[in-house]
């Protein structure tokens, strides 16, 4: 059985990269949509051979509970609208699919796992590099050993957004640089030393164009994290550069990546060789999604679930916590 999906939501993301990864996935296929655009819902319908009976608009959207065709559901909308539609989506009885970041705040993202559990449905977060093969790689080699003893991490993700009226310029929507691009920094932390911070030592959220990032929305985070047994940690994201890079320090050598979380071309190196296992674009969404589709029809815990979501947002929560207070935060 491959399972199907509906994407709710269909702009760049939906439209560039899951729709034509769905069209290479083994295990689930595109079945539905869910949009508030009728001429989007045409132009989806024919290209993608859609049945008019699974597509949905905001407002009929819950009825989808009625719909077998429709196994999953894959939230894919700006982020302060997750946490509702995930919730929708679990009271339909669907298993959900939520992209990154999984919400604004922590109580968000607990409803979500909590509305998720009480429906008796999974939940797993978009988290697309955990599934990448690279990724893969040096986590294993992280969790060897074989680096001895870290000492440090610096991780670094952004690019240079030119649009000045986005959701992502948006406090209300869920925008900022910590959110969108962030979460990838704190996760190459994370994944790059397999352990959780303790604290946010020190953080500090601008911008450069304050006409575009206003309100004191951040447009560039930094932040020193401090990991158990004094590992130091150093994250940086940007809206004003491309700049994409894992470097973890350790007694036996570095390990560097870079890019280590783009779309495709991810690749480094440490003293046990190379890291660049190669793959074309939608590639990494397709695989991201099998074995997601693979977890659920075998009944097995998702590898990437609400919780996973939730630690980075807790870590957000710290970071402009200590920038607004200038203080050190501790993590709960
Ligand atoms: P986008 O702006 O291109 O699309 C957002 C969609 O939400 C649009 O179709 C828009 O019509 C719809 N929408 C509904 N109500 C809206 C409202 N009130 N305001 C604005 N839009 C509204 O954004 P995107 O880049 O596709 O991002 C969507 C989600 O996907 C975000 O959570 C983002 O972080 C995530 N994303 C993940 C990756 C990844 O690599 N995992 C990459 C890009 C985006």
């Amino acid at each position: 059985k491959k399972l199907g999906i509906a994407l709710v939501g269909l702009g760049y993301y939906s439209t560039d990269l899951l729709a034509p990864a769905l069209q290479m996935t083994q295990h689930c296929h595109l079945a539905g949509i869910v949009t508030g655009t009728p001429s989007k819902a045409e132009l989806w319908k024919t290209k993608y051979n859609i049945p008019e009976k699974n597509i949905y608009n905001y407002e009929n959207f819950d009825s989808i509970k009625d719909n077998p065709d429709i196994d999953v559901v894959y939230v894919v909308l700006p982020p302060s609208m997750h946490r509702a539609y995930v919730e929708r989506a679990a009271a339909a009885k669907k298993q959900v699919w939520c992209e990154k970041p999984m919400a604004v705040t922590a109580e968000d993202c607990q409803a979500m796992i909590d509305a998720c559990k009480s429906n008796g449905v999974s939940l797993s977060i978009g988290y697309r590099c955990q599934h990448e093969p690279n990724t893969k790689t040096y986590v294993q080699l992280i969790r060897s050993g074989k680096l001895g003893k870290i000492q440090s991490v610096a991780c670094a993700a952004g690019y240079r957004e030119n649009r000045t009226d986005h959701w992502k310029q948006k406090r209300e929507l869920g925008g900022g640089v910590i959110y969108d691009m962030g979460v990838y920094a704190i996760q190459g932390a994370r994944l790059g030393t397999q352990l959780e911070p303790l604290a946010v030592k020190s953080a500090k959220v601008w911008t450069e164009r304050p006409e575009i990032y206003k309100d004191g929305l951040g447009e560039i985070v930094e932040a020193e994290l401090e990991f158990p047994n004094g590992i130091s940690g150093w994250i940086k994201t940007s809206f004003a550069e491309n700049v994409n890079y894992l470097h973890v320090t350790a007694e036996n050598g570095k390990l560097e990546m870079a890019p280590f979380s783009s779309y495709s071309g991810n690749k480094g190196k440490s003293p046990f060789g190379e890291i660049n296992f190669p793959y074309e674009v939608p590639w990494q969404q397709a695989n991201q999604m099998d074995q997601d589709a693979l977890a659920i029809l075998n009944k097995q815990p998702m590898s990437v679930p609400g919780e996973e979501g939730l630690r980075d947002i807790r870590i957000v929560e710290a970071i402009l916590e200590s920038a607004r207070t200038g203080k050190q935060v501790k993590i709960g």
